[in-house]
């Protein structure tokens, strides 16, 4: 009896392998576990949905049925493994047990959260996936005005888009600027002060004290005292790599769990990539990169043993308000930040000590020199 290959986590890690392994090979049996609904849908559609008018089922591009069908797989939705036995080859599934040929680990991130005082953390909302998505639009239903907690990419962008949706928007966060580590200081100043114009007002240095019914709405209060009247909270904090079930099966974890370039982990016959992945010690929660560990796993779940490589690797930010490109410089890189520009139009870009460029940060009309900066740089993961 042949045992299958298993996917565990049905988000893009998990489905574009399970695509590209496909292409390879049509005859292994294909099995993919997820503890959601299993619909595929693209998550950084997540924080445009309002400006797009998407529900959740707007944004849904196929049913696990259909999935199943198209990738001649059996798909387990709503199904969450327990543990894993790597000597065995075997997961636990509660108490259902599966033995497999290979195991990918497409886990994802969780969100963060920060414990809140107040008797409302009922109406702290966070959306990391399709149905908290759902949730959260379902809650917003009739409602006005949103507390975001956190300032970094994806806070922004919800920012930006729940404006653009008509909701009003509050952002606490502890830092002094937006995206801090991840973009220059003046590029942070353009991105909240376009922000601003449209309306979002930014209390940082300050995290959410506590949080009280008020009438039909909420309270919050500030750590500095102050005090913000909101219909929900949405709380943007940050996510954290899953790295749990491998760290208890006994692989080897850091920040991510950690994979070589075959994206192989500490046991042989178990993978991991996607979010949860921290591969050759980089751990990226962006799409460009889990789509280049796709095409490599599945030649090497092929049989074909082929070692991930990533060139520069821009973000593109989706705040229509301040058009924002960014390539951070790796982080053990010397050299200096050069700053031209002013108010909404930033060019930051980072020279090493033999002037190479190797990050930058572009804002407004700037980011038009995205691609013969993305030409200098160098590769991430050569
Ligand atoms: C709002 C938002 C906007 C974003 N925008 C961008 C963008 O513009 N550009 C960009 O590059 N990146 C963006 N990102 C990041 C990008 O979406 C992620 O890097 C990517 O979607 C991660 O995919 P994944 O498959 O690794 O994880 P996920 O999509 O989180 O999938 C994890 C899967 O694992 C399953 N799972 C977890 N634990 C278990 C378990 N124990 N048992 C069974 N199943 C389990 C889950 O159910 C899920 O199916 C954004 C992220 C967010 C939240």
């Amino acid at each position: 009896m042949t045992h299958p290959l298993v996917i565990v986590g049905t988000g893009l890690a998990g489905y574009n392998l399970a695509r590209e392994f496909r292409k390879l090979d049509s005859q292994t049996p294909l099995v993919l576990i997820t503890a959601d609904d299993g619909r595929s849908y693209s998550k950084p559609m997540l924080s445009t949905g309002f400006s797009k008018n998407k529900d959740a089922d707007g944004l849904s591009m196929a049913e696990p049925g259909q999935m199943a069908e198209q990738l001649n797989a059996e798909i387990h939705t709503h199904t969450r493994i327990t543990s894993i036995e790597p000597e065995l080859n075997r997961l636990w599934m509660g108490d259902v047990c599966l033995t497999y040929r290979d195991l990918v680990l497409a886990l994802g991130a969780e969100v963060i959260r920060l414990p809140i005082a107040g008797e409302a953390t009922d109406r702290v909302f966070s959306v990391n996936d399709l149905e908290d998505y759902a949730r959260f639009r379902e809650a917003l239903e009739g409602k006005q005005k949103v507390l975001l907690l956190g300032a970094g990419l994806i806070g922004c962008e919800f920012a930006n888009d729940l404006m653009l949706g008509g909701y009003q928007v509050e952002l606490v966060a502890p830092s002094d600027q937006v995206m801090p580590g991840l973009i220059h200081p003046a590029a942070a100043a353009a991105v909240q002060g376009a922000l601003e114009k449209m309306g979002a007002r930014f209390h940082l240095g300050r995290v959410l004290a506590s949080l009280k019914k008020d009438g039909a709405g909420l309270e919050a209060e500030l750590s500095d005292g102050s005090r913000i009247a909101c219909d929900l909270v949405l709380s943007a904090v940050g996510l954290r790599p899953r790295i749990e079930l491998a760290a208890h099966a006994e692989l080897s974890v850091n920040r991510g769990i950690v994979v070589d370039r075959l994206l192989k982990t500490s046991h042989n016959n178990i993978y991991a990539l996607g979010d949860c992945a921290e591969v050759d010690g980089i751990n990226l929660l962006y799409v460009m990169p889990l789509m280049a560990c796709v095409r490599a796993l599945a030649q090497t779940l092929s049989g074909n043993n082929t070692e991930v490589k990533y060139g520069p690797m821009p973000v593109t930010v989706k705040t229509p308000a301040c058009p924002l490109v960014v390539a951070m410089p790796a982080a053990n890189a010397e050299g200096n930040w050069r700053v031209e520009g002013q108010d909404a139009d930033i060019k930051a870009v980072f020279h090493g000590l033999d002037e190479a460029v190797l990050g930058y940060v572009l804002t407004g009309t700037c980011v038009l020199e995205k691609a013969a900066l993305n030409r200098q740089l160098p590769a991430v993961l050569a």
